[in-house]
């Protein structure tokens, strides 16, 4: 897509191109403002939860002002007519790792071993740059992999204005138990990075949550399980006490945690512990599932993400049968849907290249949620499941996090693939 375009869908295109010039000193790199505000006159507005059609959207400063049809505004606000497009809230993304790139192009144990820490960052800022052109506004990344608090970091770089992307919620290290976790495969004398920190029991697990939370995070993601069993398959980690013992720990300053979890015993442990969000769920029966229903406890299942590693393990999809792998995530997608857990929008961004994060909503309609349904999760779903009231819907007083996109996503998630226009926090982005 070219941003350049902008200015085709602006009235008096000449005009307001001289008002953007004189305002744009307000404005982050690669983003403007019109000082007075903006009326967008779309062919539909998806508000979060509904279209309607001959909607009017006022935006003023950082946020929505007023949204519905005939709207009157003060003089001085550029109309920008966005003619047969649908506009939205910016897409949430619940999972992702900007410090990761796809595996296909570097394996896992190398990123976090061979590249340097700064070629992860600027790694990462490419990828926030990708991130918001596909329309995602606020993306939920959990975890650096090996690269310590540089996702802090370059929250804070964004937040100071030094480059654009979504709002970023971060998770830092993220805790491991001890022997668990990867690189792994080294002789007992060699001791390399790891791609989390390890913590054990209840003096060490209380110290590593109040540690990480010291350095910026903005909660504590933890694995429930990992591949540790014999034969190198998911087995649960952390007892029920020590997962306890993390959501208390991290509850005390205002903090949520967010549990992996591949393993119906991983999620049962996390679930009754009390965290907010489980992530994979591959192993998930209708038992567990019921039991998150009942606690609350959302379920974020990354289908894109083994969706995306079996082909790189040579799956030629579409030609070859589904893998039990992929047989096993459809099961556990529609018992978690059946048993009516809320579902969290998120692909496992990074083992698949950011910027493709729709990838995980067409494959949550093709496992059998509505696109609505799905179109919801990725916008005031993910809002209120996340924790984040002043975004995720087009209403007064809200964050002006929008994006505009041809065709109706409400009945072809494909569309999400067609953004053309993409504002945050009343910022329209450039490039
Ligand atoms: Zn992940």
């Amino acid at each position: 897509m070219n941003y350049k375009q902008l200015s085709g869908y602006l009235i008096s295109g000449a005009q307001i191109f001289s008002a953007v010039l004189l305002t744009m000193s307000c404005c982050l790199p690669g983003l403007f403002a019109q000082a007075g505000g903006y009326l967008l006159r779309p062919a539909r507005v998806f508000d979060g939860h509904e279209l309607h059609q001959d909607w009017e959207v006022w935006v003023a400063g950082s946020h929505i002002q007023a949204a519905g049809p005939g709207l009157k505004v003060p003089a001085g606000t550029a109309v920008v007519e966005l003619p047969g497009l649908t506009l939205m809230p910016g897409m949430i993304e619940g999972h992702s790792h900007i410090l990761l790139h796809p595996y296909n192009e570097t394996p896992w144990n190398d990123q976090v071993l061979v590249e340097s820490e700064a070629e992860r960052v600027v790694r990462a800022t490419l990828h926030l740059q990708r991130s918001l052109q596909a329309g995602i506004t606020t993306l939920r990344d959990l975890g650096s992999e090996g690269a310590g608090y540089a996702d802090v970091g370059i929250k804070q770089a964004l937040e100071k204005g030094l480059i654009t992307g979504p709002r970023l919620l971060v998770a830092g290290r993220a805790i491991v138990a001890t022997g668990s976790y990867g690189p792994k495969g080294f002789a007992p004398h060699f001791q390399p990075p790891l791609g989390a920190q390890p913590a054990d029991g209840h003096d060490g697990l209380i110290r590593v949550v109040r540690e990480q939370i010291g350095h910026g995070v903005d909660f504590i993601k933890v694995y429930a399980d990992y591949r540790w069993g014999p034969q190198g398959e998911a087995r649960p980690t952390f007892s029920l006490e020590e997962l306890q013992l993390i959501v208390q720990t991290a509850a005390s300053s205002g903090r949520r945690v967010v549990a992996h979890a591949a393993t119906a015993e991983g999620m049962r442990r996390a679930t009754l512990a009390g965290v907010a969000t489980i992530e994979h769920g591959d192993g998930g029966t209708p038992e567990v599932f019921a039991l998150m229903a009942e606690k609350g406890v959302a379920y974020c299942p990354t289908l894109a993400a083994s969706d995306a590693i079996l082909q790189y393990r040579g799956w030629q999809k579409g030609r070859q049968p589904e893998p039990p792998r992929i047989q096993q995530k459809r099961a556990s997608f529609r018992a978690a849907l059946a048993a009516g857990v809320p579902i969290v929008f998120g692909g496992d961004v990074g083992v698949f290249p950011h910027g493709d994060n729709v990838r995980e909503l067409e494959l949550m309609v093709a496992y059998g949620m509505s696109p609505l349904a799905a179109l919801r999760c990725a916008t005031s779903g993910n809002a209120a499941l996340l924790g984040l009231p002043d975004r995720g819907r087009i209403a007064p007083g809200l964050l002006a996090d929008l994006i505009a996109l041809e065709g109706d996503p409400t009945q072809q998630p494909s569309a999400l693939r067609q953004v053309k226009w993409v504002m945050i926090g009343g910022e329209v982005v450039s490039e």
